[in-house]
């Protein structure tokens, strides 16, 4: 007897419901929302909001490209309800997406400000780990990149050595087609075993209830320079707390950044790698046989001489501590020491705030660690992505789709904790 009314169809404890009353929260022209605000001319755009919302609720149902979202906005009753019946054409959605990528970083900030204001974010301890994105470039359109980088180098030596003809139109097709290409700055990364052009994606997640405070796309394979940008980051996103604890794996260990972290009240419980002596088939003592004298700046061997400090090195991280060749010939311990003229140790630069820093790396940590992390890495890779490999090109290309899938993320996680009814409630109240 009555019009089907699309309000009836979607459940009141639906999640879009809670995206809902999320986007209508957020000051989208404080934010950086392009268009928030109608243009007094020309053709109203869309609402930045309905793109958002559109994206959030696309991000949650492993739906990212901008012709599927067009196509779900004609079909799916959720979305009509959701966006008030706009079936948006996909170059404005891919457009929003492309050109608000801190805008995107801005809203999740929100989102981590809501949930600290609930009390689902503790910021008490904190686990930093990274994870591997494929880029969308195929890995050939890299290694031509690569390729004609090489070739310029090369060109360039030539010229300034003047021993080899240079064809012009080679080089000016080269430089061409490297200021074309989309990506470059991504690099080869090891990914599932083999080694292929990806970003390695850094997030900073609570320990209460594994909501991400923070994340940074990187093109670094290693993890080891993440530490403290990372820290500092997830700090920033908790105002500066007077101390918080930040628990990682050992491919953050970085005395350098551990120092400059308690410098700051931020207390890392990362285990410390370090190098193995090789020498001797390994049966040579290690660096651990040699103990530090602080008064003297010597390293006491275990037959008790002091090996005295010989150079330091800045790239390296490390000061070298030598013996005096006399005392090794006549030791009795060479055979198991060395089979140079004198045993040579490194002592790593920050070795005090390493030392402090894996001693604070338990096992319960460590396994706190893997507990808290792994969680947010495999519901952002296949249950939103489907497949961790990106859409956009570039850094900002990849920080835009994991500032969007790091939202849905802990939207989705929240409404598991709270319950979508209840969280909408605290939304539309806030
Ligand atoms: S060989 Fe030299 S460094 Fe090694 S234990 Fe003997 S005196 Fe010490």
């Amino acid at each position: 007897m009555f019009p089907v009314v699309l309000d009836d169809l979607v459940p009141v404890d639906h999640v879009c419901r809670v995206i809902d009353a999320f986007v209508d929260g957020l000051a989208m022209a404080e934010l950086g929302f392009e268009r928030a605000e109608a243009a007094e001319t020309g053709r109203p755009g869309y609402d930045p909001r309905d793109l958002l919302k559109l994206y959030l609720y696309g991000y949650l149902h492993t739906i990212r490209s901008s012709r599927r979202l067009e196509a779900e906005c004609l079909r799916n009753v959720e979305l009509m309800w959701l966006l008030g019946r706009l079936y948006p054409d996909h170059k404005s959605i891919a457009e929003f997406r492309r050109m608000h990528v801190e805008a995107v970083t801005n809203a999740g900030a929100e989102l981590v400000r809501f949930a600290r204001s609930c009390g689902l974010i503790k910021g008490e301890w904190i686990a930093i780990d990274g994870t591997k994105f494929r880029a969308v470039s195929s890995r050939d359109s890299i290694l031509e990149r690569n390729a004609l980088r090489r070739y310029l180098d090369s060109c360039e030596k030539a010229d300034e050595e003047q021993q080899a003809t240079i064809d012009p139109s080679a080089v000016q097709a080269a430089m061409e087609k490297l200021r074309h290409h989309k990506e470059p700055e991504v690099g080869f990364i090891p990914v599932a075993r083999t080694n292929a052009p990806a970003y390695n994606v850094q997030t900073a997640v609570d320990a209460e209830h594994a909501l991400i405070l923070t994340h940074a796309v990187t093109v670094d394979a290693g993890d080891n320079r993440c530490l403290l940008p990372m820290a500092e980051a997830a700090s920033k996103a908790l105002e500066q707390p007077a101390t918080l604890n930040v628990v990682a794996d050992a491919g953050y260990s970085n005395g350098e950044q551990a120092g400059r972290c308690e410098e700051l009240g931020i207390v890392t419980h990362v285990p410390a790698t370090r190098g193995v002596n090789t020498h001797g088939d390994g049966n040579f003592f290690n660096r651990s046989a040699f103990r530090y004298q602080a008064e003297t700046d010597c390293m006491i061997c275990p037959a008790g001489k002091a090996l005295k400090r010989k150079q330091l090195s800045r790239k390296d991280c490390a000061v070298y501590y030598q013996a005096e060749a006399s005392a090794c010939g006549a030791c009795s311990l060479k055979s198991r020491c060395t089979q140079s003229a004198h045993r040579m140790v490194a002592r790593h630069l920050h070795e005090e705030a390493l030392d402090r820093m894996n001693q604070r790396a338990t096992p319960a940590l460590m396994r706190l660690r893997r507990s808290v992390v792994e969680h947010p890495f495999g519901t952002l890779k296949y249950r939103i992505f489907g497949h961790p490999r990106l859409l956009l090109r570039g850094v900002r290309g990849a920080q835009t789709e994991i500032g969007i899938a790091v939202m849905a993320y802990n939207l989705k996680r929240m409404v598991n904790v709270l319950g979508a009814s209840s969280l909408r409630q605290k939304l539309t109240a806030a």
